[in-house]
């Protein structure tokens, strides 16, 4: 089989191979690739009516849904660039990353008409038409049909701007390339074993690059199904999981808590049909990976470590060397180069040293977008630097912490990751973050945040007095809070930052 072009010619092959197959699953319905084809090539045609041109930037603002993901597939299919808003950040938020990426269209899903209307009101430097979806989930309704590109974009050509999850800062505009998405969506499957059969689960947000080019795109490639969650709740995911017989999904580790917890509450079944249960974005402790085996025995659970800039995937790890290995995050992907150099140098780090993962290939994202152009994300020689410390054990990447969340105390490292994990086998614990925070004795002191589970009594000497019995003594928290939850993201990550004002 040869390979897609693009992502455009990636959809053609699979309407015209699986056009009875049913590709998207909601509560609303059920839509086969044919069906797929046909609202993407209309909606496509009548953004080209509305004047989208080839490297013209779509905005979307929606949910997870079939009108969010025919926006994204039409936008290719018009020769546009898409890019992908997460609704949940406030309108002010959203005005700044409409300016920032030059976007003229806004597709809108029905329930966000407010805020979108809000958000482009903010956008004073021209005017942003905004187009909500109908009742039919359409977009431009009323619009003519115009012809479409005489070409597909091809591989080299930008196909979004994905903006980062901003757990370190403000959130970056990575602007990923067809070819970039295509290789992504390649390897992954092949390594996961991912199949045409599979029904997916896509409860991370669509909007961001996991549920985008790790799940949607392969499902495109494959042809294969996918049900689409709007706004995750472990009650929904679990009944979605077992009415719609999925067999493969992705969630952040505090997803995976949650299902756990409440599928053992309703004595549930919904969890006997995964085949594939993956996991990524955010440290996986190792007691919840117990857990998940014990309550999945059926599933392959794989752990997928990667970036936006790196259009997804850099590592993974799943089957047996994820039991052999479970505090690992895998092996690159084929045609991805991996190493570990000493921060803020040039240099390879030693065998045994701690050093930053700095990644190569095909997937490594065109840049990030800025008001002037497309500003470079690696050095001259291609590499990109992840800000994520690890170490190689047997040539898998073992992460230790991201380079900003060390803790610095005395002379002594420590690694907000070590600590969590720690504090995840306390039986009463259900979150946990560790941050440093100044101190005029040792520079930093180590403040873990915990949440407990529903019915526990914790108390901060309890967690401290398992925490010495598990760790090293400059590693044991001087301070425990109380929480009721933790700041995430909707990746699943924790805002440590946030964590560091309080
Ligand atoms: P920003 O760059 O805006 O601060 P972010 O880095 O969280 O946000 P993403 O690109 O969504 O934005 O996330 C990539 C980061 O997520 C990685 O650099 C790594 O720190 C973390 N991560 C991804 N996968 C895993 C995993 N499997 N295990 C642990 N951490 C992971
Ligand atoms: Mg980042």
């Amino acid at each position: 089989v040869a390979l897609p072009a693009d992502l455009v010619d990636m959809l053609r092959r699979t309407v015209a191979a699986r056009g009875d197959h049913p590709a998207f699953v909601t509560p609303v319905g059920t839509t086969t690739w044919a069906e797929v084809g046909a609202e993407t090539d209309g909606l496509a045609r009548r953004m080209r009516a509305a004047g989208v041109g080839e490297g013209d930037r779509v905005a979307v603002l929606a949910g997870n849904g079939l009108p969010f993901t025919v926006a994204v597939l039409a936008t290719w299919a018009a020769g546009g660039i898409v890019v992908p808003l997460n609704h949940r950040l406030t309108p002010a938020d959203l005005g700044a990353l409409l300016a920032d990426s030059g976007a003229d269209l806004l597709l809108v899903g029905a329930d966000l008409a407010g805020a979108a209307a809000e958000a482009a009101a903010t956008v004073t430097d021209r005017s942003i038409r905004s187009t909500v979806a109908d009742a039919e989930g359409n977009f431009l309704a009323g619009e003519a049909a115009a012809d479409l590109p005489a070409s597909t974009p091809g591989a080299a050509a930008p196909a979004a701007i994905m903006y980062t999850s901003g757990t370190t800062g403000r959130p970056k505009g990575v602007v990923i390339s067809h070819g970039n998405a295509l290789q992504n969506a390649v390897t992954c499957t092949t390594v996961i074993g991912r199949r045409p059969d599979d029904v997916e689960l896509v409860m991370v947000p669509q909007f961001n690059i996991t549920g985008l080019c790790s799940q949607t795109v392969p499902v495109v490639l494959l042809g294969a199904t996918a049900y689409l969650l709007d706004g995750f709740e472990a009650g929904r995911a679990l009944d979605a999981a077992r009415d719609h017989g999925c067999t493969s999904t992705v969630g952040a580790p505090t997803m995976w808590w949650r299902m756990l917890e409440r599928a053992a509450e309703r004595d549930d079944e919904a969890l006997g049909g995964f085949r594939l249960s993956l996991f990524g974005g955010a440290p996986m402790p190792t007691a919840l990976l117990q857990r998940m085996r014990e309550a999945m025995p059926q599933a392959t659970l794989g752990n997928g470590f990667g970036m936006t800039e790196t259009c997804s995937m850099i590592t993974y790890v799943g089957g047996e060397d994820a039991v052999r290995m479970p505090h690992s995050v895998g092996r690159p992907l084929p045609l991805t180069e991996l190493r570990l150099r000493r921060p803020g140098t040039d240099e390879d780090a030693g065998p045994d040293e701690i050093g930053e993962i700095v990644v190569r290939g095909g997937q490594v994202a065109l840049g990030y977008w800025t008001a002037d152009g497309i500003a470079p994300l690696t050095d001259e020689d291609g590499w990109v630097a992840t800000g994520d410390a690890a170490v190689l054990e047997d040539g898998f990447v073992v992460l230790r912490d991201r380079l900003k969340d060390v803790i610095k105390r005395g002379g002594e490292s420590v690694f907000s990751f070590e600590v969590e994990n720690v504090l995840h086998q306390h039986s009463g614990v259900l979150d946990a973050a560790v941050v440093g925070v100044p101190d005029e004795q040792y520079g930093e002191r180590v403040v873990a945040h915990v949440v407990a589970k529903p019915g526990h009594d914790l108390t901060p000497d309890e967690v401290r007095a398992f925490c010495r019995e598990h760790l090293a003594h400059f590693k044991v928290p001087a301070v425990v809070e109380i929480r009721d939850e933790l700041p995430r993201n909707p990746g699943g990550k924790v805002v440590k930052a946030e964590l560091r004002d309080a």
